[in-house]
This record gives structure tokens, C-alpha cells and sequence, in this order.
């Protein structure tokens, strides 16, 4: 089965030309070039993903980053993380604010436009790829979004959801990993008020006939497929009748990982199962990472884990699942700083403690054995 899945895979690549290998460098080795997909794994071929939910800068956040004149530095915002961030072997966020950069003017809600900086920071902070499709993708128009694409391809970022050409959007981004290849794929429920898109291939709606096109290609190229939803009601604990009806029929079309967001809060994990039996991870909702929303429900966040592993058979197995819980604090407005919850102490948030338990509580409310990371 291994090698007619390999043939079909060669013969996508060299006939279509429509697939492109995006190899994620392994941080303790160099960069492997044109690695071909491993079909013979060792039995312990294991993939451990992490992912956060919303960056999403307001002026605030931006303005707190500011150094001098148009100069940002938001490195110290991710210090308290940035140990759980990279020690997973492929780290994943949403970048909701557009990355347009200060020459096309800075902006905040509603319709945002971000310094460059924070891509440094979260690439320096171990973050690998980069969901793009969210409401905010075309707040700036064309030109921001075509700014920011070719930044996060400097930085060597793979990134999803969002596209220069129809030819950048019909390549499927895959990454390789300890044997293992995934593909990642980036869908938004809607882009604020844009009904229809003149250029279709800018940003991924949630269509679920192109979505089942987009899993039934990645699977020949890849043996975990990973979705990324931007989806969801704001401010809503739990997932609605919607969420739970896209994560099935992602999950039925065999789909391993659903990662979510959009919500702004926290919304609990999942198992389901798929028609085929296969097993897949859903994340409905990971709150904001880093965000400037005063209500304070949108200062919770966290760092969701899984493990994928695949058996001898080609056959994929989600592992150990864990969540630790952030918080964003501020003090005035300023100071803005993406913290372990646990360590938060409570003359910076007095309610911390209480906090901590009920969120504990809360992630765990369809999966008990979630395991809850505690920082030493
Ligand atoms: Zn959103």
C-alpha cells in the first residue's frame, strides 16, 4: 500500500506540478532540501504539534512594542513561553492582524494593520507555520495581504489560507518531520462583510466542496492532513451546532488534527471519530495568544499539544494531548506580556488562581485525560 501511495505521489508531482514541499528546518540540524516523503518510518515515527490561538495586534499591544519612532520590538511579549513554544517539534498560530507594515499606516480595530515585527518575534519564538485565513486577511485590501505573504516567505514561515496567485493556492504546503509528512490546510468562515472575492485564490473560504477537494489531494501527498478553522461564534464557550458539523465532516474525510479559532475565548478539546474509524484532534477554540481586547474572557489563551504518530502501516495514531493555560497580562496598557497562567502571580492578576482551576475545568469537559503542562 506504502509504495503505491508513493508512486501516486510521484506522479502528482511530476505530472501536475501542483504540489510543493515545504521542509520545516529541524532545529538541531541543517535544512534538508528536496527530501524526498519517507515511506519506511522507524515504529516510533512521532510528530509532536503545538498551537496557540489569535494574534491579533491592537494599538495597544503595537504602541507598548514601540521603541523608537517606527522601530517594534515584541520578543519580550513571548519570553515567558517561548520555552514551550520551541521545544515542540512544529508550532502553529493564527496571525489575524495583517502584517502590512508601517508604510502603509499602522491601524487597529476594526480593520487592522500590523508592524512587521511581530513576525520576527513569533519566528524567533519557535513558531513554524502561520494560519492566514481569518476574518481580518483583507482588512487593508490586496496590497496588505500581498505584503505580508511575501514577508512570512522570507522568514522561511509555511503559511496557509491566504495567496499570492491560483498557483500558490493550488500548492498544497506540506512539512516533514522525524518521518512523518503533514499537510496543513487554512480555511475562514468570512471575511467581514467580503461576499464574494474578485480574486478567489487571496483567502480560503469554508466551502465544503473545495475543502473536500483540498483533503482528498493533501492525502496523496502527505500522511496526516492537518485543518486550521477560523470558525465559531465570538465569545462563545462551547462549540456551536456548526463547528461540530465542519469538524465531522472533516473528520469522515479522515482528517487528523482540526485546529480553531476565532472565538477570542477558550473552547474545550476533542476526540471524534471518523467514518472510517480513524481518530481525529479537535481544538474548537484556543482563545487569543496575544491580543489587546479589554473584556477580560479574551485574556486566556493556551498552548494545545498532540503528538502524531505513525505505525508501520502507514496508519496514524494521536497521542498524549496537553494544554497549558496563558494569559496576557497588562498592566495600564502597557507591559503586555503572553504568560503561563501558573505563573502568573496574583498581584498582577488577583483572580489567578481561581482562574487557573475553572480553565483546567472547563478544557477538560470532553476530555478528562487531558493533561495539564505545569511550568516548574
Ligand atoms: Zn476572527
Amino acid at each position: 500500500m506504502k509504495y503505491v501511495r508513493s508512486l501516486i505521489t510521484l506522479i502528482l508531482l511530476s505530472a501536475a506540478c501542483t504540489s510543493i514541499v515545504f521542509l520545516l528546518q529541524n532545529k538541531n540540524q541543517p535544512q534538508a532540501k528536496d527530501m524526498p516523503k519517507q515511506t519506511n518510518p522507524s515504529p516510533e515515527a512521532t510528530v509532536r504539534l503545538a498551537a496557540v490561538g489569535d494574534i491579533l495586534l491592537h494599538d495597544v499591544v503595537y504602541n507598548d512594542a514601540r521603541r523608537s519612532g517606527n522601530h517594534f520590538d515584541f520578543l519580550p511579549m513571548f519570553a515567558a513561553v517561548k520555552p514551550y513554544i520551541e521545544k515542540a517539534d512544529v508550532a502553529f498560530a493564527n496571525q489575524e492582524s495583517i502584517i502590512g507594515g508601517v508604510e502603509i499606516g499602522l491601524s487597529t480595530y476594526p480593520s487592522f494593520n500590523s508592524p512587521i515585527e511581530i513576525a520576527d518575534a513569533l519566528a524567533f519564538t519557535g513558531f513554524d507555520v502561520m494560519s492566514l485565513a481569518n476574518n481580518h486577511a483583507l482588512d487593508r485590501g490586496e496590497q496588505a495581504l500581498q505584503r505580508s505573504l511575501s514577508y512570512w516567505d522570507k522568514l522561511n514561515i509555511v503559511r496557509t489560507g491566504a495567496y499570492t496567485s491560483q498557483e500558490d493556492r493550488n500548492t498544497i504546503r506540506t512539512f516533514s518531520k522525524n518521518g512523518i509528512t503533514c499537510a496543513v490546510l487554512s480555511y475562514t468562515y468570512g471575511l467581514n462583510g467580503i461576499d464574494t472575492l474578485q480574486k478567489p485564490y487571496l483567502v480560503n473560504l469554508m466551502q465544503p466542496e473545495q475543502m473536500k477537494q483540498d483533503v482528498e489531494q493533501a492525502k496523496q501527498i502527505a500522511d496526516a492532513v492537518i485543518v486550521i478553522l477560523h470558525f465559531g461564534t465570538e465569545y462563545e464557550t462551547l462549540p456551536n451546532s456548526s463547528q461540530k458539523e465542519v469538524t465531522q465532516f472533516l473528520a469522515d474525510l479522515g482528517v487528523s488534527v482540526i485546529l480553531g479559532h476565532h472565538p477570542h475565548v477558550l473552547q474545550p478539546p476533542e476526540f471524534l471519530t471518523g467514518k472510517q474509524g480513524n481518530q481525529t484532534f479537535v481544538a474548537y477554540s484556543l482563545g487569543n495568544f496575544l491580543a489587546g481586547q479589554e473584556n477580560e474572557e479574551t485574556h486566556f489563551g493556551g498552548i494545545i499539544e498532540v503528538s502524531i504518530k505513525k505505525e508501520k502501516d502507514g496508519r496514524i495514531v494521536l497521542n498524549n494531548p496537553s494544554f497549558l493555560p496563558t494569559f496576557t497580562y497588562s498592566r495600564n496598557q502597557t507591559d503586555y506580556q503572553v504568560i503561563p497562567l501558573a505563573q502568573v502571580t496574583e498581584e498582577q492578576y488577583p483572580l489567578a488562581r481561581e482562574r487557573y482551576d475553572k480553565i483546567i475545568q472547563h478544557m477538560k469537559t470532553y476530555l478528562p485525560t487531558l493533561r495539564i503542562v505545569t511550568p516548574k
